[in-house]
């Protein structure tokens, strides 16, 4: 399968590690979008949000704990911001399920946080 998350899993294509354990890789964006944007996904390959079942759904309580343990490693509890793209309209690139953590700037929230394409 071509898939680059999986690939950089594997470390067939180079990134910049931030956390690992057996279930989840997390490593930094390459085009950050905030000061920290970091990358938290699966080793299993899942195309996305829309295909966790009752089969993988684990693996998403096992990102949501690795991240908790990546914002207090990253002084960034007090505030950050956990996005999925799921689907075109979404604008999700790479079709293997990973979850965007942003921080390091007071985020705004609501059209703004979700601009549409023009
Ligand atoms: P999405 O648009 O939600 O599918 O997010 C894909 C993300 O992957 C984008 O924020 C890209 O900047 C990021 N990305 C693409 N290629 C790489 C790479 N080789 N290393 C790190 N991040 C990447
Ligand atoms: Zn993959």
């Amino acid at each position: 399968m071509n898939c680059l998350f999986c690939k950089i899993v594997k470390g067939e294509i180079p990134s910049t590690k931030v956390y690992e354990d057996e279930y989840v890789y997390c490593f930094k964006d390459i085009n950050p979008i905030t000061p920290i944007h970091y990358l938290v996904i699966p080793k299993e390959h899942i195309s996305g949000a829309s295909e966790i079942d009752e089969k993988n759904s684990s693996v998403v309580s096992h990102i949501f704990e690795a991240i908790a343990k990546i914002a207090k490693a990253e002084n960034i509890s007090e505030g950050f911001r956990v996005v999925t793209n799921c689907g075109e309209d979404a604008g999700q690139t790479v079709h293997h399920l990973h979850f965007h953590l942003l921080a390091g700037v007071k985020m705004g929230w609501g059209e703004e946080a979700v601009q549409p394409v023009k």
